[in-house]
Protein backbone atom coordinates (compact mmCIF):
# COMPACT_ATOMS: atom_id res chain seq x y z
CA UNK A 1 0.00 0.00 0.00
CA UNK A 2 1.24 3.03 -0.39
CA UNK A 3 0.36 4.57 2.54
CA UNK A 4 2.81 2.33 4.26
CA UNK A 5 5.13 2.41 1.74
CA UNK A 6 5.30 6.28 2.68
CA UNK A 7 5.81 4.98 6.14
CA UNK A 8 8.54 2.86 5.20
CA UNK A 9 10.22 6.39 3.69
CA UNK A 10 9.36 8.13 6.52
CA UNK A 11 10.68 5.49 9.17
CA UNK A 12 14.14 5.61 6.65
CA UNK A 13 14.14 9.89 7.16
CA UNK A 14 14.45 9.12 10.86
CA UNK A 15 16.77 6.79 10.91
CA UNK A 16 19.16 7.99 8.49
CA UNK A 17 19.59 10.97 11.09
CA UNK A 18 22.52 8.36 11.75
CA UNK A 19 24.63 7.67 8.85
CA UNK A 20 25.18 4.47 9.87
CA UNK A 21 21.55 3.74 9.17
CA UNK A 22 21.34 4.46 5.27
CA UNK A 23 22.84 1.51 4.00
CA UNK A 24 19.04 0.05 5.65
CA UNK A 25 17.09 2.97 4.11
CA UNK A 26 18.54 2.16 0.86
CA UNK A 27 17.88 -1.46 1.33
CA UNK A 28 14.29 -1.09 2.24
CA UNK A 29 13.80 0.73 -0.65
CA UNK A 30 14.85 -1.75 -2.72
CA UNK A 31 12.77 -4.33 -0.92
CA UNK A 32 9.58 -2.75 -2.70
CA UNK A 33 10.98 -2.28 -5.91
CA UNK A 34 8.70 -4.71 -7.82
CA UNK A 35 5.54 -2.16 -7.43
CA UNK A 36 4.91 0.15 -9.11
CA UNK A 37 4.44 2.82 -6.66
CA UNK A 38 7.04 2.21 -5.05
CA UNK A 39 9.45 2.09 -8.11
CA UNK A 40 8.28 5.32 -9.13
CA UNK A 41 9.15 7.20 -5.59
CA UNK A 42 12.79 5.46 -5.65
CA UNK A 43 12.99 6.90 -9.41
CA UNK A 44 11.85 10.24 -8.01
CA UNK A 45 14.63 9.89 -5.02
CA UNK A 46 17.00 8.89 -6.98
CA UNK A 47 20.72 8.64 -5.66
CA UNK A 48 19.99 11.04 -2.95
CA UNK A 49 19.77 10.50 0.54
CA UNK A 50 17.58 11.65 2.92
CA UNK A 51 19.15 13.34 6.02
CA UNK A 52 16.54 15.33 7.27
CA UNK A 53 12.86 16.01 7.72
CA UNK A 54 12.81 18.58 5.67
CA UNK A 55 14.10 16.56 3.22
CA UNK A 56 11.85 14.08 3.25
CA UNK A 57 8.92 16.34 3.25
CA UNK A 58 10.50 18.04 -0.21
CA UNK A 59 11.01 14.38 -1.61
CA UNK A 60 7.38 13.42 -1.01
CA UNK A 61 5.67 16.70 -1.41
CA UNK A 62 7.62 16.92 -5.31
CA UNK A 63 6.80 13.13 -5.55
CA UNK A 64 2.97 13.28 -5.02
CA UNK A 65 2.62 17.26 -5.96
CA UNK A 66 1.17 17.54 -2.85
CA UNK A 67 2.70 19.21 0.67
CA UNK A 68 1.66 17.10 3.25
CA UNK A 69 0.18 19.28 5.91
CA UNK A 70 1.16 18.70 9.70
CA UNK A 71 3.25 16.06 8.44
CA UNK A 72 5.03 15.44 11.56
CA UNK A 73 2.89 17.94 14.72
CA UNK A 74 0.02 15.53 13.98
CA UNK A 75 1.41 12.02 13.81
CA UNK A 76 1.81 9.57 11.25
CA UNK A 77 -2.14 8.58 11.71
CA UNK A 78 -3.32 11.33 9.83
CA UNK A 79 -0.35 11.98 7.48
CA UNK A 80 -1.27 8.52 6.32
CA UNK A 81 -5.03 9.29 6.53
CA UNK A 82 -3.98 12.35 4.02
CA UNK A 83 -2.02 9.65 1.96
CA UNK A 84 -5.19 7.32 1.83
CA UNK A 85 -7.38 9.98 0.68
CA UNK A 86 -5.00 11.22 -2.01
CA UNK A 87 -4.27 7.53 -3.54
CA UNK A 88 -8.64 6.68 -3.28
CA UNK A 89 -7.92 6.98 -7.29
CA UNK A 90 -4.92 4.70 -7.18
CA UNK A 91 -5.38 1.24 -9.69
CA UNK A 92 -6.79 -0.68 -6.82
CA UNK A 93 -5.21 -3.91 -7.92
CA UNK A 94 -2.06 -2.35 -6.80
CA UNK A 95 -3.32 -1.16 -3.82
CA UNK A 96 -4.30 -4.87 -2.73
CA UNK A 97 -0.55 -6.16 -3.99
CA UNK A 98 1.33 -3.52 -1.06
CA UNK A 99 -1.15 -3.73 1.55
CA UNK A 100 -0.12 -7.88 1.43
CA UNK A 101 3.41 -6.95 1.22
CA UNK A 102 3.85 -8.00 5.21
CA UNK A 103 2.36 -11.21 5.08
CA UNK A 104 4.35 -11.38 1.17
CA UNK A 105 7.89 -10.12 3.22
CA UNK A 106 7.18 -12.83 6.31
CA UNK A 107 7.33 -15.78 4.07
CA UNK A 108 10.16 -14.71 1.63
CA UNK A 109 11.93 -14.28 4.50
CA UNK A 110 10.51 -18.40 6.47
CA UNK A 111 11.53 -19.67 2.79
CA UNK A 112 15.16 -17.99 2.62
CA UNK A 113 16.57 -18.45 6.01
CA UNK A 114 14.84 -22.18 6.70
CA UNK A 115 17.44 -22.71 9.13
CA UNK A 116 16.78 -19.72 10.91
CA UNK A 117 13.40 -18.94 10.52
CA UNK A 118 10.06 -20.61 10.62
CA UNK A 119 7.02 -19.71 10.32
CA UNK A 120 3.93 -20.89 11.88
CA UNK A 121 0.64 -20.48 11.25
CA UNK A 122 -1.22 -20.42 14.45
CA UNK A 123 -4.64 -20.56 13.59
CA UNK A 124 -7.32 -18.19 11.51
CA UNK A 125 -8.79 -14.58 12.22
CA UNK A 126 -12.96 -14.58 12.64
CA UNK A 127 -13.20 -13.98 8.72
CA UNK A 128 -10.86 -16.81 8.35
CA UNK A 129 -7.88 -15.11 7.39
CA UNK A 130 -4.44 -17.15 8.63
CA UNK A 131 -2.75 -15.54 11.78
CA UNK A 132 0.93 -16.23 11.57
CA UNK A 133 3.78 -15.80 13.20
CA UNK A 134 8.03 -16.00 12.58
CA UNK A 135 10.24 -18.32 15.17
CA UNK A 136 13.13 -17.12 14.47
CA UNK A 137 16.38 -19.03 16.63
CA UNK A 138 19.92 -20.43 15.65
CA UNK A 139 18.85 -23.19 17.43
CA UNK A 140 15.66 -24.10 16.18
CA UNK A 141 14.03 -23.33 19.64
CA UNK A 142 15.34 -26.37 21.09
CA UNK A 143 18.10 -24.53 23.58
CA UNK A 144 15.39 -24.37 26.55
CA UNK A 145 17.93 -21.98 28.10
CA UNK A 146 17.87 -19.39 25.73
CA UNK A 147 14.89 -16.44 26.76
CA UNK A 148 12.64 -15.58 24.05
CA UNK A 149 11.63 -12.41 23.36
CA UNK A 150 7.67 -12.06 22.24
CA UNK A 151 7.17 -8.94 19.86
CA UNK A 152 3.60 -8.72 18.08
CA UNK A 153 1.90 -5.80 16.34
CA UNK A 154 -1.43 -4.30 14.49
CA UNK A 155 -3.77 -6.07 17.43
CA UNK A 156 -5.51 -1.97 16.73
CA UNK A 157 -6.42 -2.19 12.95
CA UNK A 158 -5.39 1.15 12.10
CA UNK A 159 -2.20 1.31 13.36
CA UNK A 160 -0.66 0.33 10.47
CA UNK A 161 2.92 1.83 11.42
CA UNK A 162 3.32 -1.14 13.83
CA UNK A 163 4.04 -4.16 11.66
CA UNK A 164 7.06 -2.59 9.63
CA UNK A 165 8.67 -2.04 13.04
CA UNK A 166 7.94 -6.11 13.07
CA UNK A 167 9.48 -6.39 9.78
CA UNK A 168 12.08 -4.57 10.20
CA UNK A 169 13.25 -6.13 13.25
CA UNK A 170 12.76 -9.47 11.34
CA UNK A 171 14.60 -8.05 8.67
CA UNK A 172 17.51 -6.60 11.60
CA UNK A 173 18.07 -10.16 12.79
CA UNK A 174 17.89 -12.18 10.07
CA UNK A 175 19.36 -10.39 6.73
CA UNK A 176 21.29 -7.05 8.52
CA UNK A 177 22.36 -8.44 11.68
CA UNK A 178 25.18 -6.23 12.57
CA UNK A 179 28.43 -7.80 14.89
CA UNK A 180 27.00 -5.06 18.27
CA UNK A 181 23.51 -7.07 17.96
CA UNK A 182 24.95 -10.44 17.54
CA UNK A 183 23.95 -11.69 20.85
CA UNK A 184 20.70 -10.81 20.06
CA UNK A 185 20.27 -13.51 17.61
CA UNK A 186 23.01 -16.20 19.39
CA UNK A 187 21.20 -15.86 22.66
CA UNK A 188 18.01 -15.18 22.31
CA UNK A 189 14.79 -16.90 20.30
CA UNK A 190 12.79 -14.44 18.76
CA UNK A 191 8.44 -15.09 18.06
CA UNK A 192 7.38 -11.95 15.88
CA UNK A 193 3.70 -11.64 15.04
CA UNK A 194 3.48 -8.57 12.12
CA UNK A 195 -0.70 -8.57 12.35
CA UNK A 196 -2.55 -10.01 15.01
CA UNK A 197 -5.68 -8.42 13.86
CA UNK A 198 -5.80 -8.96 10.23
CA UNK A 199 -9.49 -8.85 9.54
CA UNK A 200 -9.43 -5.04 11.15
CA UNK A 201 -6.37 -4.38 9.04
CA UNK A 202 -8.16 -5.27 5.87
CA UNK A 203 -10.83 -3.22 6.49
CA UNK A 204 -9.06 -0.44 7.85
CA UNK A 205 -7.88 -0.77 3.89
CA UNK A 206 -11.19 -1.56 1.95
CA UNK A 207 -13.78 0.49 3.95
CA UNK A 208 -12.53 2.83 6.86
CA UNK A 209 -8.94 4.29 7.58
CA UNK A 210 -9.43 4.63 11.28
CA UNK A 211 -10.90 1.18 12.13
CA UNK A 212 -9.55 -0.10 15.47
CA UNK A 213 -11.06 -3.05 16.39
CA UNK A 214 -11.55 -7.04 15.53
CA UNK A 215 -14.51 -7.39 13.04
CA UNK A 216 -16.32 -10.55 14.98
CA UNK A 217 -20.11 -11.08 14.79
CA UNK A 218 -22.38 -11.29 17.92
CA UNK A 219 -26.01 -11.33 17.07
CA UNK A 220 -27.39 -11.30 20.25
CA UNK A 221 -25.14 -8.83 20.93
CA UNK A 222 -25.43 -6.18 18.40
CA UNK A 223 -26.64 -6.17 15.20
CA UNK A 224 -25.41 -2.60 14.35
CA UNK A 225 -21.83 -3.08 15.02
CA UNK A 226 -19.26 -5.64 14.70
CA UNK A 227 -15.92 -6.40 16.31
CA UNK A 228 -14.73 -5.41 19.72
CA UNK A 229 -11.42 -3.38 21.31
CA UNK A 230 -8.94 -6.63 20.88
CA UNK A 231 -7.05 -4.93 23.62
CA UNK A 232 -9.55 -4.69 26.43
CA UNK A 233 -10.16 -8.47 25.20
CA UNK A 234 -7.53 -10.50 27.36
CA UNK A 235 -8.49 -11.94 30.57
CA UNK A 236 -7.18 -9.86 33.18
CA UNK A 237 -9.79 -7.04 35.08
CA UNK A 238 -11.60 -7.74 32.43
CA UNK A 239 -14.67 -5.45 31.75
CA UNK A 240 -13.76 -2.82 34.76
CA UNK A 241 -11.04 -0.19 34.02
CA UNK A 242 -11.18 2.08 30.37
CA UNK A 243 -14.04 -0.01 28.76
CA UNK A 244 -16.98 1.05 27.11
CA UNK A 245 -20.36 -1.18 27.47
CA UNK A 246 -21.77 -0.07 24.29
CA UNK A 247 -21.04 -2.74 21.47
CA UNK A 248 -20.01 -0.09 18.98
CA UNK A 249 -17.57 1.60 21.29
CA UNK A 250 -13.82 1.52 20.34
CA UNK A 251 -12.87 0.38 23.93
CA UNK A 252 -16.21 -2.33 23.74
CA UNK A 253 -14.10 -5.17 25.38
CA UNK A 254 -16.55 -7.88 23.95
CA UNK A 255 -19.02 -10.20 25.83
CA UNK A 256 -16.41 -12.28 27.64
CA UNK A 257 -12.35 -12.22 27.95
CA UNK A 258 -10.70 -13.86 24.88
CA UNK A 259 -14.21 -14.06 22.40
CA UNK A 260 -11.87 -12.91 20.26
CA UNK A 261 -9.74 -15.72 17.77
CA UNK A 262 -7.22 -13.51 17.50
CA UNK A 263 -6.47 -12.21 21.09
CA UNK A 264 -6.73 -16.37 21.90
CA UNK A 265 -4.23 -16.81 19.49
CA UNK A 266 -1.83 -14.58 21.00
CA UNK A 267 -3.07 -16.02 24.96
CA UNK A 268 -1.57 -19.44 23.29
CA UNK A 269 1.87 -17.53 22.25
CA UNK A 270 2.36 -16.48 26.01
CA UNK A 271 0.86 -19.90 27.78
CA UNK A 272 2.61 -21.93 25.76
CA UNK A 273 6.47 -20.03 25.98
CA UNK A 274 5.42 -18.82 29.31
CA UNK A 275 8.66 -20.14 30.95
CA UNK A 276 11.07 -18.66 28.84
CA UNK A 277 9.76 -15.29 27.60
CA UNK A 278 11.71 -13.12 29.13
CA UNK A 279 10.34 -9.88 27.18
CA UNK A 280 7.25 -9.06 25.89
CA UNK A 281 6.45 -6.17 23.12
CA UNK A 282 2.84 -5.12 22.29
CA UNK A 283 3.39 -2.81 20.07
CA UNK A 284 0.93 0.28 19.14
CA UNK A 285 0.67 3.88 17.81
CA UNK A 286 0.65 6.47 17.98
CA UNK A 287 2.76 8.17 20.96
CA UNK A 288 6.20 8.34 22.55
CA UNK A 289 5.99 5.87 25.23
CA UNK A 290 7.15 2.76 27.28
CA UNK A 291 4.23 1.59 29.19
CA UNK A 292 3.88 -1.41 31.85
CA UNK A 293 1.06 -2.59 33.93
CA UNK A 294 -1.38 -2.38 35.46
CA UNK A 295 -4.19 -0.69 33.68
CA UNK A 296 -6.00 0.10 36.99
CA UNK A 297 -3.03 2.05 38.22
CA UNK A 298 -1.72 -0.64 40.51
CA UNK A 299 1.70 -2.17 39.73
CA UNK A 300 3.17 -5.39 39.27
CA UNK A 301 5.78 -6.54 41.74
CA UNK A 302 8.55 -5.90 39.78
CA UNK A 303 7.61 -2.49 38.85
CA UNK A 304 11.27 -1.04 39.57
CA UNK A 305 12.68 -3.99 37.32
CA UNK A 306 10.58 -2.51 34.64
CA UNK A 307 10.99 1.09 34.72
CA UNK A 308 14.31 0.06 34.70
CA UNK A 309 14.46 -1.79 31.63
CA UNK A 310 11.83 0.37 30.45
CA UNK A 311 13.98 4.13 30.93
CA UNK A 312 17.16 2.32 29.01
CA UNK A 313 14.91 1.30 26.17
CA UNK A 314 13.09 4.90 25.96
CA UNK A 315 16.60 6.26 26.33
CA UNK A 316 18.23 3.88 23.35
CA UNK A 317 15.04 5.28 20.99
CA UNK A 318 15.67 8.84 22.07
CA UNK A 319 19.02 8.78 20.91
CA UNK A 320 17.50 8.57 17.15
CA UNK A 321 14.35 10.63 17.80
CA UNK A 322 13.98 13.99 15.46
CA UNK A 323 14.43 17.12 17.59
CA UNK A 324 10.74 17.95 17.36
CA UNK A 325 9.63 14.54 18.70
CA UNK A 326 9.17 14.73 22.33
CA UNK A 327 11.34 12.28 24.77
CA UNK A 328 9.84 9.03 25.24
CA UNK A 329 7.94 8.96 28.29
CA UNK A 330 8.27 5.65 30.33
CA UNK A 331 5.72 4.56 33.47
CA UNK A 332 2.98 2.96 34.07
CA UNK A 333 0.43 2.80 31.32
CA UNK A 334 -2.47 4.15 33.54
CA UNK A 335 -0.55 6.71 35.29
CA UNK A 336 1.22 8.22 31.76
CA UNK A 337 -1.65 7.38 29.36
CA UNK A 338 -4.85 6.17 30.93
CA UNK A 339 -6.44 3.49 32.36
CA UNK A 340 -7.76 0.40 30.60
CA UNK A 341 -8.03 -3.17 31.31
CA UNK A 342 -7.92 -6.70 29.78
CA UNK A 343 -5.21 -5.46 27.46
CA UNK A 344 -2.40 -8.20 26.33
CA UNK A 345 0.39 -6.16 28.48
CA UNK A 346 -1.30 -6.60 31.01
CA UNK A 347 -2.41 -10.11 30.80
CA UNK A 348 1.39 -11.08 29.89
CA UNK A 349 2.65 -9.63 33.29
CA UNK A 350 -0.11 -10.70 35.66
CA UNK A 351 0.72 -14.15 33.99
CA UNK A 352 3.77 -13.88 34.88
CA UNK A 353 3.87 -12.88 38.54
CA UNK A 354 1.86 -16.12 38.95
CA UNK A 355 4.26 -18.12 38.48
CA UNK A 356 6.74 -15.80 40.63
CA UNK A 357 9.42 -14.94 37.90
CA UNK A 358 10.80 -11.58 37.62
CA UNK A 359 9.59 -11.08 33.81
CA UNK A 360 9.14 -8.10 31.79
CA UNK A 361 6.38 -6.89 29.82
CA UNK A 362 5.90 -3.84 28.17
CA UNK A 363 3.33 -1.49 25.79
CA UNK A 364 5.81 0.31 23.46
CA UNK A 365 3.93 2.56 21.73
CA UNK A 366 5.72 4.43 18.79
CA UNK A 367 5.45 7.41 16.97
CA UNK A 368 7.56 8.46 13.80
ZN1 LIG B 1 -3.29 0.52 19.80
Amino acid sequence: MLEQVSEFVCLGCAFSRDERYTADIERRVNLGNNFHLFRSLQNSLGSVRLTSREDCQNHLSQFFDQKPQNFYSNGITSFTYEMAKMTETSEKNSKKMLRLKPFKRTFIMSARYPDLVQLVHAGFSFEGRQIKYLKISTTNFNNITKPIYFMNAMIHAREWVTTPVTIYSVFRLVENLRSEDRDLLQDVDWIILPIVNPDGYEYSHTDFRLWRRTRSVNLTNSVDCVGVDGNRNFDVSFNTVGVSSNPCSDVYPGPEAFSEPETRIVRDILLEYLDRIQLYLDIHSHGNYVLFGFGNQTVPSNAAQVHHVGAAMGAVIDTMKLPEAGYYLVGNSASVLYGSSGSAQDYGQVREIYSNRFIKYFRVTIAI
